[in-house]
């Protein structure tokens, strides 16, 4: 009896079908086509990847992009500078400020410097505290994935049991945020009695309350973090962290998440698997913010 795979790609796909078609249909209607401004600091591979694949995604379904590159030199001022100018641009929907930064600028600063309605990524002060009063607001994209994944899969929350491992503002939080607030509020929550989980949460206590779990979200970074005696049977597992290790046998490095897949696959309902499952839905998830920030 082994647990059905979430496709995270074909979610995904399905998702970019529909901010591909509202945003022909925004055109049509005669509306701006949304543009989005990156700024990405630095040279870190990693980071680059990631804003090639959301300029990408975007230009193809039919947004416009442009990405400005500083050094890893440049001063927290000059940043502010930047976001307030491409604030004011008119043509500009929606500005990305690429994470990390530089130790010597304040993440914080920068993330409250570009305009909330222009905030894709969800980050800004005033995001984050209309999301903790179930307002309307750009909810930061992993969040969301996790929220579609759950609804599109058609996993019911209302009433049950959600256990959230880790409690990043960016990630865990936000998850958590979703899960336990009032469907009947602005923005609906998922009505779950929620459990947060954490690094000082002792791993027998872990277990003891992810066994009660109808529906474990692991987004520790921890691997092998989540095994199969942890989990309820009949449970629904997603699995959020991304982490990079090397393989025992072939040396090779590959990407797994925080769940013991093949364990967890015999015992869950529902799974999401380690590369395919919630990042793809994460990449959908932001330019699905991407194309919508016009109409917030
Ligand atoms: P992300 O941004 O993906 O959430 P972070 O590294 O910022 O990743 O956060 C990891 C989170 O996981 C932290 O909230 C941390 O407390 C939590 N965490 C780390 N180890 C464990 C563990 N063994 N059990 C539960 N939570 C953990």
């Amino acid at each position: 009896n082994t647990a059905t795979l979430i496709s995270g790609r074909e979610l995904a796909r399905q998702i970019h079908r529909e901010v591909q078609s509202e945003i022909l249909e925004m055109v049509a209607q005669g509306y701006r086509r949304p543009h989005l401004s990156v700024i990405l600091v630095g040279n870190d591979p990693a980071s680059h990847c990631y804003v090639r694949n959301k300029t990408r995604t975007a230009t193809a379904l039919g947004m416009s992009s442009s990405t400005v590159f500083r050094p890893e030199s440049v001063s927290q001022d000059e940043l502010l500078d930047l976001i307030d100018s491409m604030n004011r641009e008119r043509r500009v929907s929606g500005v990305l400020v690429q994470l990390p930064l530089p130790e010597h600028i304040s993440e914080r600063a920068v993330c409250n410097a570009v305009a909330p309605e222009k905030d894709v990524d969800g980050f800004h002060i005033v995001n984050v505290g209309k999301l903790s009063l179930d307002q309307r607001c750009m909810i930061p994209a992993t969040a969301s994935a996790v929220w579609e994944i759950i609804r599109r899969t058609g996993i019911e929350t209302v009433g049950k049991n959600v256990v959230v491992v880790g409690r990043s503002k960016n990630v865990g939080m936000p998850i958590a945020m979703l899960l336990h607030s009032d469907r009947r509020h602005e923005r609906p929550g998922g009505d779950a009695t929620v459990t947060i989980t954490h690094r000082c949460t002792p791993r027998p206590q872990l277990k003891e309350i992810s066994r009660l779990a109808d529906i474990i979200i692991s987004a520790a970074g921890v691997p092998h973090l989540i095994t199969a005696d942890m989990v309820k049977e009949g449970a629904a597992v997603i699995d959020v962290g991304i982490n990079r290790v090397q393989n025992t046998t072939s040396g090779e490095l590959c990407l797994v998440g925080d769940v013991d897949f093949e364990g967890v696959r015999e015992k869950a309902a529902f799974i999401t698997p380690v590369p395919g499952g919630v990042g793809p839905m994460t990449i959908a998830m932001h330019v699905w913010n991407e194309g919508l920030l016009e109409q917030l």
